[in-house]
């Protein structure tokens, strides 16, 4: 068995634990292996041990991997900050997006997406923690730019994505994660019929399952270690 076949199924256990201790099903949350900085062998890898969806934050890097990976069925989810000169190649190329946080970029996504694909599916990312290196629309805005995502062409919104800053333990980050799950509930209450909130990553995967996350992101935990600025 490979390192990446033995770290997923340490991170699936994990997951089933997590699962078990919150009395959810484990079929509610799904596992997305962020594969950034890591190349199409270390994915085909994964692939091969079972995982079949992707995340990946810096886009050229990303369109290279999921080009020489065109002959497996994997699917590629967009998780990094989006500029808005990269919004073509995102509309073109992924499956998912869990990083839109302003309107502009939904817009621009919605245009760009090729008619022959399916809707590209769609999580608002929302800041709630206000930490200053955060990208997310705030709480209280969160409702308005949904309602706008979910009539726009070529997309379809599934969501909500959050990602807090590391916090000091336990308790703190699960009562972060618990922010973003009353969004995701009051965004549903007001009709939008989401079914993803994406959120844990390696570190906190358990807090977030705890928390009612329905996709974790887990990158290291898998692929392993990654250079420091990435
Ligand atoms: C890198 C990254 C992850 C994975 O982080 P790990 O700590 O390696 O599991 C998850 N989500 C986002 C948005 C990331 O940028």
């Amino acid at each position: 068995m490979t390192i990446i076949a033995h770290n997923l199924e340490t991170v699936r256990a994990r997951m089933a634990a997590a699962c078990r201790a919150a009395g959810r099903d484990v079929h509610q949350v799904t596992l997305l292996a962020v594969s950034k900085t890591f190349g199409p062998e270390a994915v085909e890898e994964a692939w091969t041990a079972g995982q079949t969806a992707f995340g990946e934050n810096y886009i050229q890097e990303a369109v290279q991997k999921i080009t020489q990976l065109r002959h497996l069925p994997l699917q590629w989810h967009c998780i990094g900050p989006i500029q808005s000169n990269k919004t073509r190649l995102v509309a073109e190329h992924f499956d998912w997006v869990h990083t839109v946080d302003r309107l502009k970029v939904a817009q621009r996504l919605s245009e760009q997406r090729p008619p022959g694909l399916p809707a590209l599916q769609v999580c608002i990312q929302v800041n709630v923690d206000g930490g200053p290196t955060k990208s997310g629309v705030l709480p209280q805005e969160a409702l308005a730019l949904a309602q706008q995502v979910a009539v726009l062409p070529g997309l379809r919104l599934r969501g909500v994505m959050s990602m807090p800053d590391l916090a000091t333990d336990s308790i703190a980050t699960y009562a972060l994660f618990m922010r973003a799950k009353t969004i995701f509930d009051d965004l549903n209450a007001k009709g939008l019929a989401l079914d993803t909130l994406s959120m844990g990553m390696s570190a906190d995967l358990e807090e977030a399952i705890r928390a009612g996350s329905t996709l974790v992101r887990v990158g290291s935990g898998i692929f392993g270690g990654r250079p420091k600025s990435a």
